[in-house]
């Protein structure tokens, strides 16, 4: 049985008053032998929420692969792990979007990550037009095979993969119940293809993609979910605490 993990996206919002005045109002609902709950928070509130945090725990967004150099406006690993961030978001549709993460740049973050121990939260995801066009498994297998090149199978239960369809992020038009299912079993049958069929018992996977109080509880309830990658509808605390009393 796999462990929930449960964790918002807070994208470019809040600033460390915001982030304080969060943790003041959820850190203690997160509470549960369950699994975890957490929240991916920008570089710049990293550090209050680490010291406002007892039962959340806390992800980056994004980190660069190399540990230090001419890198302007990036942060590395050794970064992060100096202030005791333990997950970080990699490779999110926004970043693959709009900052040139590749399959290659991830899969370079996610072996650093693992080797200091931490756990990469790794997004992939197919657009509009590619399910449409059934092309999710192609687009699926691609993402996959990139970014997981030559990780080896022990390390898959200290990753998580966060399925999240494009044409569902922010949109409110989240994936039915049935094809955030199917798409997150495709996920463990690629890892399996890949690294086995332990590592792909193992391997935690989140679905995301308008995910809110309203519909987490179906979503929790497939045998392949194992928890969500939550944007919008974690940044009220209020809505963020009842995503988690529904689950835990
Ligand atoms: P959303 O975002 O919940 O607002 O759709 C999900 C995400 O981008 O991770």
């Amino acid at each position: 049985m796999r462990d929930i993990i449960i964790v918002g996206n807070w994208k470019m919002n809040k600033n460390n008053a915001e982030t304080k005045a969060f943790f003041e109002a959820v850190d203690s609902v997160a509470k549960t032998n369950k699994g975890l709950y957490g929240v991916g928070v920008p570089f710049t509130d990293l550090k209050t929420a680490l010291e406002a945090a007892d039962n959340l725990v806390v992800a980056a967004e994004n980190v660069h692969f190399e540990d230090s150099g001419a890198f302007t406006g990036e942060v590395s690993v050794p970064m992060l792990e100096e202030l005791g961030v333990k997950y970080c978001i990699i490779g999110h549709s926004e970043r693959r979007a709009m900052f040139g993460d590749t399959d290659e740049t991830v899969n370079k973050k996610a072996k650093k990550l693992l080797a200091a121990g931490m756990t990469p939260i790794l997004c992939v995801g197919e657009t509009e037009e590619e399910y449409d066009n059934g092309k999710t498994k192609d687009v699926l297998v691609e993402q996959l095979n990139g970014s997981l090149k030559d990780i080896p199978a022990a390390d898959y239960e200290n990753i998580v993969i966060a399925y999240e369809p494009i044409w569902a992020i922010g949109t409110g038009k989240s994936a039915s119940v049935e094809i955030a299912e199917d798409c997150c079993k495709l996920v463990r049958d690629v890892v399996k293809d890949m690294v086995g069929e332990e590592a792909a018992e193992k391997v935690r996977i989140q679905y995301g993609g308008s995910v809110k109080p309203g519909n987490i509880v179906e979503y929790m309830a497939q045998p392949d979910i194992d928890g969500a990658l939550i944007g919008g509808a974690s940044l009220k605390p209020e809505s963020f605490i009842e995503i988690i009393e529904k689950t835990k």
